[in-house]
């Protein structure tokens, strides 16, 4: 026997004690033969974004000595300092912020706009509307602290029904009062297409040309690494999104980002901290190193976390289930939804994510009254830092059509072998 064949021989069984049946497993075989083409095409962005992270880290000249913590103030953290010139070379911005202070994804799009807007200046979202939390953060839905409350209105333009940008109603939306237009390139766990970076460029040419002072600020939220640009290639003023998603590498334990121009991160830093004191203070806690070495790894991490969506959509669409997007789009962000038709399907799927996790793989996921949601929430998670959506999870509303929105696998081989348990799941209820 040559030694490949030995090797799958042992994998086989060691798949089989895991769980998954013959069948699933040629599912997966076959599923994987056929995406070789698309997972090259994804190895070759993730090479290139290696190369841009390196060279960034080479050219700021990263070196062990900041790898040292600081505690209290925080003043004087040349690891910190270094680590957001990094992030500033990476995105290809005049500065950036990039701290545990900022708790999550929320929190740093909350600041990048509080910092810019001021009373009496007009939000804009030209894509509809945005993520469910930044809601209560604009004030769309009335929240105490909102940005509503602050005397800043909000205007948003919804995309047309075939997910094109309304140019016509765009132009007529920009007045004197806007000052910082957003724009989400992710869907989020919305049904419109997520924006490609050329897409959003295009945008940014347009709104630009009406009014060139506007401030453009992107959740970039699970787009990092997913193309060789970034919005902050064209154009956006302000890039904003989450470690413990992509550009955490799985490994930063909490925080989030802002890059872009030199006057808008000044404002997020004195948002941030305190005016008078900015980028000055924020002690790294030992994370220096973690955010160094996850922002190192978040290339090849996200492109893994891509495969997993490409090979979970090629599956399930062949099983006769709707995907979005479908196995043959192009991609712009990690997420990959499923439309299950019913609530059993939606609980089979995600037990069997759940039953892959590294962590907590011996509980099943049940549904949940979650605060803030209409209906009942089901979600999967067996991660390391807890909430992490780069690590393999899932999770869906039970409500029709019962979609689920599965996303991260710090690894390749680990999301593929959640999405088959989750298969298996799915043919043990009698769903498949
Ligand atoms: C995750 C996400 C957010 C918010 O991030 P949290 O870390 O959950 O607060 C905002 N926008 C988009 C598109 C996201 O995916």
């Amino acid at each position: 026997m040559s030694n490949t064949t030995q090797i799958s021989e042992e994998l086989k069984q060691l798949y089989t004690s895991m769980g998954l049946s013959d069948e699933v497993q040629a599912l997966g075989e076959e599923a994987e033969e056929a995406l070789a083409g698309r997972f090259q095409e994804i190895d070759r962005v993730a090479r290139f974004n290696q190369m841009k992270v390196l060279k960034a880290m080479q050219e700021c000249r990263v070196a062990e000595q900041h790898f040292a913590t600081s505690t209290g103030y925080g003043y004087n953290d040349d690891g910190r300092d270094t680590l957001e010139k990094v992030y500033a070379k990476t995105f290809h911005t005049e500065d950036a912020l990039v701290r545990a202070q900022i708790t999550c994804g929320t929190h740093a799009l909350h600041l990048a706009l509080a910092a810019n807007l001021r009373p009496g200046d007009e939000l804009y979202s030209p894509v509809g509307k945005p993520y469910d939390t930044l809601e209560e953060v604009i004030g769309i839905r009335p929240s105490t602290c909102s940005l509503a409350e602050y005397g800043v209105t909000y205007a948003q333009t919804d995309l047309l029904p075939d997910g094109s940008f309304d140019w016509e109603n765009i132009r007529r939306s920009i007045n004197e009062r806007t000052k910082v237009v957003t724009i989400q390139r992710s869907k989020g766990y919305d049904s419109r297409p997520t924006l490609s970076v050329d897409r959003i460029g295009e945008l940014i040419h347009f709104i630009k040309e009406i009014k060139p002072d506007v401030i453009v600020m992107v959740d970039n939220c699970y787009g990092e690494f997913i193309e060789t640009r970034e919005p902050s290639d064209v154009g956006a003023d302000m890039v904003v999104g989450s470690l413990i998603k992509n550009p955490g590498g799985g490994l930063a334990p909490v925080g989030g980002y802002i890059a872009g121009r030199k006057d808008c991160i000044e404002r997020c830093a004195y948002r941030l901290t305190s005016p008078g004191l900015g980028k000055e203070v924020g002690a790294s806690l030992g994370l220096n190193q973690t955010f160094f070495q996850g922002l190192f790894l978040a290339p090849v991490v996200s492109a893994g976390a891509l495969k997993g969506a490409v090979f979970a959509a090629y599956i399930y669409e062949k099983l006769g289930f709707k995907v979005i997007p479908g196995s043959g789009e192009s991609r712009h962000d990690i997420i990959q939804a499923v439309e299950l038709k019913t609530p059993e399907g939606l609980k089979a799927f995600c037990k069997g994510i759940q039953m892959a996790a590294p962590v907590d793989s011996f509980v099943v996921p049940e549904p949940w009254a979650m605060p803030g949601y209409d209906s009942e929430v089901i979600m999967a998670a067996g991660a390391f830092v807890q909430g992490s959506s780069i690590e393999l999870s899932a999770d869906g509303p039970l409500r029709p059509p019962y979609t689920v929105f599965f996303q991260g696998g710090l690894t390749w081989e680990h999301a593929r072998f959640g999405i088959l348990m989750s298969v298996q799941q799915m043919k043990e209820a009698g769903l498949i």
